[in-house]
């Protein structure tokens, strides 16, 4: 297959600041590759600034921008599957419009598709604007999160990358709404063929992060549920365990009745064991209700996002007319 044509997806939401910076920087990168034809395609997920104002100022200096205008926020992940849908390229390019995915790494990654490698995923080494905490608390997550997953999800791989067309079509067969692309990714991943490069991601050039503590939270959970029904399982486990305290404390009334004499007010183990059996009742049902809530957005099957493609006629497509 051909590997002459690239496209470049950048999503962006509220990012007016680092749109013609990030243009620049790619312009810088994009004259030193080998190929014949290379596509900036910004997907604006329904910014409330002027990001996309900036994206139609690129496109009208420069045909080979494109943009995927959403009309309201769809999030970051169906942002990039969109960005996917539209690109043309050989091979597709990833990355967030802050600057945190520096584009000189693209030369490189470049390099390493058209050296046969059909995936180009990168590795934060380090990530300059995020804490000591917020680092372990990833950590820690993802560490749970492979446990309970049936799909290994790897830590520190930022959606930044490059696939080549072949895995670009296979995961434009997922339909699924609740979307977690690193996820997706590594359930397909061959074992060959796939090249990580390291990275630092520096501070982001303007504006603030979108992900906030509630945000990264909902991610997380999402992504278990998303990749495994081990939590299910929980409740068999939960149920025999309290099972199992239930019979010790009637063991243990019992004892103290007949054999200290000593007989317990009732009410107190009662209200104990309500609460308790409540409580979990009341996770489990959670649970269950996670997973349910997912089938009913699932099963409704609505578009996955909303959108127009504007697009300038290129000037060497204008010759041929
Ligand atoms: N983003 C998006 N839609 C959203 C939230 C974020 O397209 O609803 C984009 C954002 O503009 C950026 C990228 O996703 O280009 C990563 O977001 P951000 O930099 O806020 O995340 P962080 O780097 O702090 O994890
Ligand atoms: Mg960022």
């Amino acid at each position: 297959m051909a590997k002459e044509k690239l496209s470049i997806v950048v999503s962006a939401y509220n990012e007016e600041a680092n749109i013609a910076a990030l243009y620049k920087e790619l312009q810088k990168t994009i004259k030193k590759l080998p190929l014949k034809k290379v596509e900036i395609i910004f997907v604006n997920d329904g910014s409330s600034d002027k990001t996309y104002e900036e994206c139609l100022k690129l496109q009208k200096k420069d045909a080979s921008v494109k943009i995927v205008n959403f009309q309201r926020n769809f999030g970051h992940e169906i942002a990039m599957t969109a960005g996917m849908d539209y690109a043309k390229g050989d091979a597709v390019v990833f990355m967030d419009a802050d600057l945190q995915h520096p584009p000189a790494y693209i030369e490189q990654m470049v390099k390493a598709w058209q050296e046969g490698s059909e995936i180009v995923l990168t590795k934060r080494v380090d990530n300059l604007s995020t804490s000591k905490l917020y680092k372990f608390m990833a950590a820690s997550f993802y560490k749970i999160l492979n446990m309970l997953s049936d799909t290994h999800i790897p830590e520190k791989m930022p959606d930044f990358r490059l696939l080549d067309r072949k895995y670009v079509e296979f995961l434009k067969n997922f339909n699924e709404h609740d979307r977690l692309f690193r996820g997706l990714l590594s359930w397909a991943m061959p074992r060959d063929k796939v090249t990580v490069l390291d990275f630092v991601a520096p501070e982001r050039f303007a504006g603030e992060s979108k992900y906030n503590f509630a945000k990264s939270l909902q991610l997380a959970l999402n992504s278990i549920v998303q990749f495994s029904v081990k939590p299910l399982r929980f409740s068999i486990y939960l149920g025999i365990l309290t099972a199992m305290l239930a019979g010790l404390l009637g063991i243990y009334v019992i004892a103290e009745h007949f054999i200290l004499n000593k007989p317990t007010p009732g009410y107190a183990t009662i209200m104990t064991t309500i609460i308790f059996i409540g409580s979990i009742q009341l996770i489990m049902l959670g649970i269950i209700g996670e997973y349910i809530g997912k089938i009913h957005m699932e099963v409704k099957n609505r578009p996955l996002y909303l959108a127009e493609f504007i697009e300038k006629e290129e000037k060497d497509a204008q010759k041929n007319h």
